[in-house]
């Protein structure tokens, strides 16, 4: 029977959960805080250059859950993939294609990231124990370093790995569960449609919101929810500035400590408050925005690994100082879709990891060390700018009221990830949470999508495992 939902919050996982509802036939209201949707992936423009909040790229494109989402609700988005994805600068130089799966290619891999030909063997067979995709739950409560360390002790084996880990979750691969990270390598590689939406990041959300107004579900910005009504354990509406909408079923894309503060912690078993509260944060991602006014880089997406001992690599987030040679992950957007920025000109964007709450000065250090380094990478590329914008921490806690400003969501650490992750439901009745928060595996906004297609799954019949995919 058609249920009236309240959606709170316009992210890729409030935004994919309505618009899954609203194709099922419940009426749905989306209330979102900001005059702009999208929350972390939103885009915005300037000058004719449209750029991500984000530094987003996305590791299974169309095949992956945004793309299960989009075709369930009719939806518009359109995805362009490139070969070689990336070109990898730093200890060592080269262009990276997608499909590893070719014993030869792996050789390649193997020989262009220098590692040493003693450890071949050893990589090859940590190598085809990601792809298997086999042991992700065995491996759940492991750490990523300890699992590449029962392959091989080889430096680059180690550098790439944790400069993948911090791509894949913002976490160092001393912290990432191996259990999440062989389920997210396995698919982005076996799949290979990494991946970037035409019209830029935004779309993403914005195409699922199309399809909920399509479903006659109403999407309101400029409305932020001040609280959730419960009364005798169960939802029965929120209220914001401007009234209140009744509701039988709340779904809450807010993280799970804002949703436990808009419905008051009493009305939540005391364990579970202590539980929310002790979640940690994936890292910070601090990110720098270029207009250039010609095309300087040449490369559809940019990984720079610095010259640093591998398990040292990201000490300066824990040493909460900037880095000595940043890691940069640097997609060229306007590479991809050249809409994206007026004629022969060039959008680039160029972020690193910083400290969950990091000071706004220590943000800035940080930049001026990626912003350095970008200039060194590649020579003339100073001389083009014709503007930039910095994102830091703070913009982050601006856009999801989170403290942390973390880039990802609760942390995918052992203790954290497949069994042990929040869960969808929630002790009160009726109120859900959805996001990358809860309720499933994946990269970023593709645990967002996810978990949206776990909640319609929990809210239908239920039967069967759930449908992460
Ligand atoms: C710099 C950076 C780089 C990233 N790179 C990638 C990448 O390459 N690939 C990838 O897949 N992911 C990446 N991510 C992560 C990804 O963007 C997030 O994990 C994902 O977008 C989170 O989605 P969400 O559904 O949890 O919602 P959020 O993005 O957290 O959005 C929540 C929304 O809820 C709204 N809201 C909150 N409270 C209320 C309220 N009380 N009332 C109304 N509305 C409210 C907020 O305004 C916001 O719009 C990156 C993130 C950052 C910051």
């Amino acid at each position: 029977m058609a249920k009236k939902v309240v959606v709170i919050g316009s992210g890729v996982g409030g935004a994919a959960a309505a618009a899954l509802l609203a194709k099922e036939g419940h009426q749905i209201t989306l209330l979102e805080s900001h005059h702009f949707p999208g929350g972390r992936c939103a885009s915005m423009g300037k000058e004719g250059f449209t750029y991500d909040f984000g530094v987003h790229m996305f590791s299974r494109g169309n095949k992956g859950p945004h793309g299960t989402v989009n075709r369930r609700v009719g939806g518009d988005l359109a995805w362009i993939t490139r070969d070689p994805a990336c070109h990898v600068m730093g200890r060592v130089e080269f262009d990276f294609r997608l499909n590893i799966r070719p014993l030869l290619r792996q050789f390649s891999v193997a020989r262009q990231l220098g590692v040493r030909p003693k450890n071949y063997i050893g990589a090859f067979r940590l190598m085809r124990s990601l792809l298997s995709g086999r042991g992700v739950e065995k491996n759940d409560g492991v750490c990523l370093q300890d699992y590449v360390s029962r392959f091989t002790n080889d430096d680059m084996v180690h550098l790439f790995m944790n400069c993948l880990s911090q791509l894949y979750f913002a976490l160092s691969y001393r912290q990432s569960s191996a259990g999440e990270f062989i389920w997210c390598f396995s698919r982005m590689f076996n799949e290979a449609s990494f991946g970037y939406p035409l019209g830029g990041s935004g779309r993403i959300p914005g195409s699922f919101l199309q399809a909920l107004e399509r479903h006659g579900g109403e999407v309101r910005l400029r409305e932020p929810v001040a609280h959730i009504c419960i009364e005798n354990g169960k939802v029965t509406g929120v209220e914001t500035a401007s009234g209140r909408y009744d509701a039988e079923l709340v779904i809450s894309d807010a993280g799970i400590v804002r949703t436990l503060d808009l419905a008051g912690r009493q009305q939540f078993p005391e364990e579970d408050v202590k539980r929310a509260e002790g979640l940690s944060y994936s890292n910070a991602y601090v990110t720098l925005k270029y207009a250039l006014d010609r095309r300087v880089i040449p490369y559809p997406v940019v990984f720079h690994m610095p010259s640093l001992p591998p398990e040292r690599v990201f000490d300066y987030v824990e040493e909460k100082r900037p880095p000595d040679d940043p890691y940069i992950f640097m997609p060229v957007p306007s590479n991809i879709d050249p809409n994206l920025a007026p004629s022969g000109r060039q959008l680039v964007v160029a972020g690193t990891a910083a400290p969950a709450g990091a000071t706004p000065e220590l943000c800035d250090a940080i930049l001026d060390r990626v912003h350095t380094k970008v200039c060194e990478l590649f020579p003339g590329f100073k001389d083009s700018i014709m503007w930039q914008l910095r994102s830091t921490r703070v913009d982050a806690t601006a856009l999801t009221d989170h403290l942390a400003g973390e880039a990802i969501g609760i942390g995918q650490t052992p203790g954290q990830v497949g069994a042990l992750r929040p869960e969808l439901v929630t002790p009160v009745s009726g109120l859900w949470l959805v996001g990358a928060d809860a309720g499933s595996r994946g990269i970023g906004t593709e645990m967002a999508s996810g978990s949206a297609l776990n909640l319609i799954h929990r809210l239908g019949d239920g039967s069967g495992p759930e449908p992460i995919n």
